[in-house]
């Protein structure tokens, strides 16, 4: 399978931003960590796919959290994404799967009733939080709601995403595309004139499987690419730093542990990654411990 792209643009003579990304693997990834049911992946593919455009708006050291509640069977969704092109996520149910007459019911799956938090580590001394209602529970028009509400960028979010029989994902990707302070009515009717092609978006993304393909559809030869990059599922955790974290528990638990267990597991929640601690670690992060 060809590798996961992220492709940022400027278009209209530099007067909208345009991200597009296609995140198949991405989710089928996360489909093979999580043992995720199409509803679940539909949902958590198309969280990582905004996550990693976002992340492209962020730079360096710089990070991003998206947790949505919409209290509906599937739970929390949570997403950290980087702007290296890095993505890691998880749901609170995996094991959903709700149809509609159009397919996948995303929007049952998710819940209408909660709220969408984007925390934003920009290395400053605090996280930036906003924390908006849910509107509808169709995450490319809560994300639209989010943009103008909390970042006052009017933009167009598109998503999309198809399943096969066995499960794993077909295609899974979508598209922002944000005004800029001097983009003007002709810009916005241009744009609302390709909501149809844009609505449609898991066709596009298998037809075309170049993204610079849908540029060319939506922009003709009126923009200009930014950035192209790699992008992929992938956790910073470390064994290392689960062994930092158990130093931080009491020296009492970590006793006990040791007395009665004899090791210890964890288990990453953002990637199902287990990492297992024997006696001679235990006792090694007992020394070092309070
Ligand atoms: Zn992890």
């Amino acid at each position: 399978m060809a590798n996961d792209t992220l492709l940022k643009a400027l278009a209209l003579e530099s007067r909208v931003r345009v991200y597009i990304i296609n995140s198949t693997s991405v989710t089928n990834e996360a489909i093979k960590r999580h043992d995720l049911w199409p509803s679940a992946a539909s949902v958590l593919g198309k969280t990582m796919a905004i996550g990693l455009m976002m992340g492209a708006m962020l730079k360096g050291e710089e990070a991003l959290t998206i947790k949505i509640d919409g209290n509906g069977p599937i739970g929390t969704v949570c997403v950290d994404a980087y702007p290296n092109g890095t993505v890691r996520g998880y749901v609170e149910r995996n094991h959903v799967h709700f149809t509609n007459k159009e397919g996948l019911d995303d929007v049952y799956t998710l819940g209408y009733n909660g709220y969408i938090d984007v925390i934003k580590d920009l290395k400053l001394k605090d996280l930036f939080t906003s924390t908006i209602p849910l509107q509808t529970g169709d995450l490319a028009k809560d994300f639209t709601y989010y943009f103008m509400k909390s970042e006052q960028t009017p933009s167009l979010v598109s998503l999309g995403s198809l399943f096969d029989v066995d499960n794993t994902c077909k295609v899974c990707g979508g598209i922002i595309i944000q005004l800029l302070p001097n983009a003007t009515e002709e810009d916005i009717t241009y744009i609302e004139n390709k909501i149809n092609i844009l609505s449609k978006m898991s066709d596009l993304l298998l037809k075309y499987t170049d993204l610079e393909d849908i540029l060319k559809l939506i922009f003709d030869n009126n923009y200009s690419i930014l950035e192209k990059k790699d992008v992929c599922f992938k956790c910073p955790c470390s064994k290392e730093n689960f062994a930092k974290g158990l130093a931080t528990l009491p020296k009492k638990d970590l006793e006990d542990i040791i007395n009665k267990d004899k090791k210890a597991e964890v288990v990453c929640h953002y990637c199902n990654e287990k990492y297992t601690f024997s006696l001679e670690e235990l006792e090694e992060i007992l020394k070092g411990a309070k």
